[in-house]
């Protein structure tokens, strides 16, 4: 095996880890398949960007993999060592390097977790929106890479709308900026942009350029009760058709409603088999003006509509949902998947076709203001027919949506799980300038190999 005494050198023998076990922490994230298996041959941690920097020139200069790690949240295996190699985790990059709050900017290090970034933008009377689930762990560095969502994102935009440049390091082991603070930029080809979502394989992201607004003054959460899935969906086409512009409009199917009912903070109604949150926020009367369309709009359809006044508790339910629904069977397989949002109805009652005729119990809840679901079936994970089951389903999901004109990666990125699946929604030309960039960027193929490739590698590549 390849001595790694010269990355000690780099980083300090303190920040090496070698052959981490199977199963531990750096060789795998948050998705927890059983097909996915890291087996990193060593862990770096730089304490500086440009420590990161000669991490990967010695690691380009050997032939070796470079795995980029934030928090390991992930849920599509993007940060988990597939191909061996080096796992470079930036959680010691965890400085901010400034805030400026009369600017409205921030600029953090890779590794500052998400919750950091909100809670600073938050005490200095700013907001940072995107509010991807696993903020106390995620990293902003990961948001970026992964261009997370959340459920704000709707009105806010995901991680990369808030970016306004960047600092990475990229092959063979060079430290660039892309963008700065300018807030228009159009002087070359929008590689900010390329490297936002690139999951780890163009670059390795030191500290990010963050754009803040003032926070809104209050929000208001409503909960839509709907008889039927349809209803639902069309509440949702109706809400936004009405020049509402909620901050979040969620939703929750029925079967999903069922599991969750019990941690609810109000009643569920009996009647009820499908329920959206819709939040408005901005000043008292901003308010006011978009809670009365809503209620104007969806009474006549609702069953119910609640008004909670405790808005954080609200959020800690949403929040819960898929430990609730991992709870069910002891395990559960997830695809973040959008649709159009007019199709979301078809694209829902397909995907409950879909897994019925595999004998697995579905649901489903997400941004559906968006389109985005995460289309769930609930396993017992120890069997392999009802893990098998999951995997076909996934992959009639994922030729429905490309066939309905939607995305197979909405928000959780394309990592390992999802690779090679392109050119569902691509055509070939397109696809294949997606290759070429690759190889611009990372011409041995060393950057987080085998992650968020547009097809799969055949037997003779
Ligand atoms: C309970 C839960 C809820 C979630 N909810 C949401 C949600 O609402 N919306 C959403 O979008 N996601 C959600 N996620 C997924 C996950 O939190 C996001 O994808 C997050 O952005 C990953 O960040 P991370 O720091 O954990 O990255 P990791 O998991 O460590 O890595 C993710 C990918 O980014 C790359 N990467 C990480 N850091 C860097 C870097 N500095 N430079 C280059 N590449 C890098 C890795 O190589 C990998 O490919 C959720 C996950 C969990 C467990």
């Amino acid at each position: 095996m390849r001595s790694y005494t010269e990355l000690s050198r780099i980083v300090g023998a303190e920040h090496v880890l070698e052959a981490p076990p199977p199963g531990s922490l750096y060789n795998s994230d948050a998705s927890r398949r059983r097909e996915l298996a890291g087996h990193a041959d060593a862990v770096v941690l730089p304490g500086s960007a440009e420590q990161v920097a000669e991490v990967v020139r010695w690691c380009y200069a050997h032939d070796t993999p470079i795995v980029p790690r934030g928090g390991g949240t992930g849920l599509t295996g993007g940060a988990v060592p597939t191909e061996g190699g080096v796992v470079c985790s930036l959680e010691r990059l965890r400085g901010v390097r400034e805030l400026a709050p009369e600017l409205w900017r921030m600029h953090p290090e890779a590794g500052v977790t998400t919750r950091h970034v909100q809670r600073l933008a938050r005490e200095n009377g700013l907001m940072f929106a995107p509010d991807p689930g696993a903020a106390e762990q995620s990293q902003i560095g990961g948001n970026v890479a992964t261009n997370a969502g959340g459920p704000h994102a709707l009105k806010y935009g995901v991680t990369g709308a808030w970016v306004t440049g960047l600092e990475a390091v990229l092959a063979p082991g060079e430290l660039v900026r892309i963008g700065g603070w300018a807030r228009k930029d159009v002087a070359g080809y929008d590689l900010k942009s390329l490297l936002v979502g690139s999951e780890g394989t163009l670059g390795v992201i030191t500290a990010v350029r963050l754009r803040l607004v003032p926070a809104p003054e209050a929000r208001a959460p409503h909960v839509v009760f709907l008889r039927t899935p349809a209803a639902g969906c069309q509440a949702m086409l109706d809400i936004l058709a009405a020049g509402i512009q909620p901050s979040a409009l969620e939703f929750v199917d029925g079967p999903m409603l069922e599991i969750v009912a019990g941690g609810y903070p109000g009643r569920v109604p009996a009647d009820a088999t499908f329920a959206l949150l819709v939040e408005v926020d901005g000043t008292r009367s901003e308010i006011g003006a978009q809670r009365r369309v809503l209620l104007e709009v969806m009474g006549g359809v609702a069953v119910a509509i609640h008004e909670p006044a405790d808005v954080a508790a609200l959020w800690r339910w949403r929040e819960g949902f898929n430990p609730a629904a991992t709870a069910v069977r002891g395990g559960k397989v997830s695809e973040d998947v959008a649709f159009p949002v007019e199709r979301l109805a078809e694209g829902l009652e397909r995907f409950a076709e879909i897994a019925a005729r595999h004998s697995l119990r579905a649901c489903a809840w997400g941004h559906g203001g968006e389109g985005n679901v995460h289309a769930t079936v609930l396993v017992d994970p120890t069997s392999a027919r009802e893990l098998s089951a999951a995997r076909a389903i996934g992959e009639e999901l994922f030729a429905l949506v490309g066939s309905l004109g939607g995305s197979i990666a909405a928000e959780h990125g394309v990592g390992w799980l999802k690779r090679g699946r392109l050119r569902l929604q691509w055509d070939e030309r397109t696809v294949e300038l997606h290759d070429q960039i690759k190889r611009a960027f990372d011409p041995k193929g060393l950057l987080n190999p085998g992650k968020k490739l547009a097809r799969l590698p055949t037997p003779d590549s």
